[in-house]
């Protein structure tokens, strides 16, 4: 084993943190937990994780779930495709795998959802399959103790990595190397102020020992992130507001949502919310006060989203680019599954009416 290799396990022993999933590896357990913790950080995973888990507490139950209660316990998580692919695996590994998780690499990346992050990082926890995990936080780890000085977003820089660890992972228990790679990078050689000094790969590493740990890992810029402006409605006929829940087939689907969409070019943001309002549920209404504006990031785009109180003038309801519309008091709400930004729209109509 190599030198490095034996103090970064003698580090993890200990110092890794408890976390629900590592004390009783099930592959059950590692894999949602795997999949929550992308772009997730494990101390929003937790408590998230322990109500899936007593909600769902095998494989079969999430099978039988229904997507619905599956994507209101994620509300909040953020990129719900996570969840529908966890509901659509399950489901899949029941009818076609009898219920048993593949235990390969390759295999098991057959499934939706999972891909080689997730893939290495099941089968070396659960199986002790010796293969390397390599994400954002392993690729600024080895850009910096072996002075990788390309730009870490390109694919070749992970194929390469990938590579070189393999011969390693396989000197020793794959389930400790990995996770604890993870783990220093969450714990010590953090993106922003790493603490070298306390490193157990301090000794060899070639940025701390050369001066130069706050230029690596070296990372391109992204483009500029395009923004999108939303006009949306909360329209109300007495005591009751109008949801509509989102295609199965669209980006956050099946979670439900206040009726709108995008401002055009020229368009005001108010006239936006009649058109939208109109194409959507087939009602016409008067649009009142601006409630709140909320901004949110996903991966590829940002929006602003102008909420407004709107009352039902007249129209019968259609769902013309949803699944489902449905008046609903206000108090029931928290019974359905919004997307996070949505939360926030929540909040301040239900602090409006008080
Ligand atoms: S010594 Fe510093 S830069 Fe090197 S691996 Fe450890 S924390 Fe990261």
């Amino acid at each position: 084993m190599y030198p490095w290799v034996n103090e970064l396990l003698l580090w993890f022993d200990q110092h890794q943190r408890l976390m629900p999933w590592r004390s009783e590896p099930l592959p059950y357990y590692v894999w949602v937990s795997e999949i929550m913790l992308q772009q997730t950080q494990v101390v929003t995973v937790i408590p998230y994780f322990e109500r899936f888990i007593s909600r769902f507490p095998r494989l079969e139950d999430l099978a039988t779930a229904d997507l619905d209660d599956v994507l209101g316990l994620w509300a909040g998580l953020g990129y719900y495709s996570r969840a529908r692919n966890l509901h659509k695996t399950a489901k899949l590994i029941m009818s076609e795998y009898e219920g048993v998780f593949p235990s390969t690499y390759d295999g098991l990346q057959q499934l939706p959802g999972i891909g080689p992050y997730v893939a290495a990082a099941v089968v070396s926890i659960v199986f002790e399959v010796a293969v390397p995990v390599v994400d954002g936080n392993v690729l600024r780890v080895f850009a910096r103790f072996w002075g990788i000085d390309d730009d870490i977003r390109l694919p070749k820089v992970r194929v390469d990595l990938f590579e070189q660890l393999s011969p390693i992972v396989q000197t020793c228990q794959p389930s400790q190397f990995n996770q604890a790679i993870m783990e220093l990078g969450a714990l010590v050689c953090t993106p922003k102020s790493p603490s070298c000094p306390t490193c157990p790969l301090a000794k060899e590493c070639y940025a701390f020992n050369n001066l130069c740990v706050p230029a690596l890992p070296y990372k391109s810029k992204k483009a500029p992130v395009p923004h999108k402006t939303i006009a949306v409605g909360i329209v109300r006929k007495g005591k009751r507001v109008l949801i509509a829940k989102r295609k199965a087939d669209q980006m956050l689907g099946g979670l439900w949502e206040f009726p709108g969409g995008k401002v055009e070019d020229g368009e005001s943001i108010v006239a936006a919310a009649l058109r939208e309002i109109k194409e959507e549920t087939n009602l016409d209404v008067c649009v009142g006060e601006k409630l709140i504006a909320v901004n949110h990031a996903f991966s590829h785009f940002k929006i602003t989203i102008h909420v407004f109180m709107c009352e039902y003038v007249t129209g019968t309801v259609l769902p013309n680019s949803s699944d489902e519309l449905r008046w609903v008091r206000v108090d029931e709400l928290e019974n359905f599954a919004f997307p996070s930004a949505n939360q926030r729209i929540i909040s301040a109509l239900e602090q409006s009416l008080l």
